[in-house]
């Protein structure tokens, strides 16, 4: 019985796998556009330095990850976990959807020996891109955006964050996995590995998923993808535990991973951005954003701007009524919320130290930040 009852439910997955067939749609190739040059993102992590356990440069980065994520709109759950004596942190953020099955978007931060530019703030970009971008954006499933550490330490992060969700009853509809993503400069780049499950039960729905991710790239990029195998990257707790996976990974091979060499210099940023937008093509189809919501995101920004004044030390919010505003500190400390009743609303800030501020406006799925300087 138990069974039939497996099999009756892998016949209705594959069913719907099928059924919800992908063909070109020209809003979904004009958003991907959207995709920004990673260039300055990429030499931030170099300038951020080695990422490894104990180091400033780890610490730094988890700074500033979750600065970006709050000025993308997010405000950044942090898990913590242990290695040894170090205290380690996954960064996740949630972009909810009307369904509560979850799509889980992943990449590690941490590095082993040099920067990790393409070891892995390829996958960084790759993930920051596609939470900012979907932001505002009404979609079927759940989707969780998920900063790894730990990776090269045996996928310590991604085995912790398995562990709570399990133990929180989190649905999940598949994981996505991005680790460099760079190409190697003058190395040919014109085809990227998707990457799929080939040992567990779920091999063949990782390879229904799998192909759907491929087919996007055919359609809206410059890229040939090739099917390889997952190996060696923070899906591997998730294909333990019974999860369908997928990942991309460059083609060409990376003679620097886990060295001083792992640079901007020598990756191929061409193939990152192009990377990036055939996984943005294929998560706007996967957690099913509908076609027409991917014009005019702007939609429910009044006036196309951000009401929020700040003149001697006192905020005003202008025709918000209805809206959530919090308040966080430069690292991400939350100072004050409140829900705005009327048209004229105020609250003086000339409290709080001098610094730089994120206030992050929330109404119902929409939300935008506005940065503040207070001096
Ligand atoms: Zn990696």
């Amino acid at each position: 019985m138990i069974k039939r009852i497996i099999i009756l439910n892998l016949i209705t997955l594959l069913a719907n796998w099928v059924l919800n067939a992908q063909s070109y749609s020209k809003n979904i190739a004009d958003f991907i556009k959207k995709v920004e040059n990673p260039y300055n993102f990429l030499s931030k992590i170099e300038t951020l330095g080695i990422k490894m356990s104990g180091t400033t440069g780890l610490d730094s980065t988890f700074e500033w990850l979750k600065k970006i994520s709050i000025e993308a709109g997010y405000m950044p759950k942090v898990y913590y976990f242990m290695n040894t004596t170090d205290t380690l942190y996954n960064i996740e953020l949630v972009k909810n959807g009307t369904n509560d099955s979850s799509i889980l978007v992943c990449a590690h931060y941490d590095s082993w020996v040099g920067k990790g530019v393409n070891d892995n703030g390829t996958g960084n970009f790759a993930v920051y891109q596609m939470a900012k971008l979907l932001k505002n954006l009404k979609s079927k499933y759940t989707i969780r955006f998920i900063f790894f550490s730990g990776e090269e330490l045996g996928f310590k992060g991604s085995y912790d964050y398995v562990k709570r969700i399990k133990s929180n009853g989190i649905k999940v509809k598949f994981m996505l996995n991005f680790d460099q993503l760079g190409g190697t400069a003058g190395f040919d780049n014109s085809k990227v590995k998707c990457e799929k499950d080939e040992q567990s039960s779920n091999k063949i729905l990782s390879e229904l998923l799998t192909n759907k991710i491929a087919n996007c790239y055919s359609i809206y990029t410059t890229l040939t993808p090739q099917i390889s195998q997952a190996y060696l990257s923070d899906y591997i707790p998730f294909i333990d535990s019974g999860y369908i996976i997928s990942g991309l990974y460059q083609y060409a091979s990376y003679p620097y991973t886990h060295t001083t060499d792992d640079l901007l210099k020598n990756i191929d940023i061409n193939t990152l951005t192009e990377t990036v937008k055939g996984a943005l093509a294929a998560l706007i189809f996967l957690s099913e954003i509908k076609d027409t919501e991917l014009v005019n995101t702007n939609k429910y920004i009044i006036n196309n701007k951000i009401n929020v004044y700040l003149t001697n030390g006192v905020l005003r919010f202008e025709n918000l009524v209805g809206f959530n505003y919090k308040i966080f500190d430069y690292s991400g400390n939350l100072i004050e919320e409140n829900i705005i009743q009327i048209n004229i609303h105020e609250t003086s800030v000339k409290q709080y130290a001098k610094g730089i501020y994120f206030i992050l406006l929330q109404k119902e799925l929409y939300c935008d930040t506005k940065k503040i300087f207070l001096h």
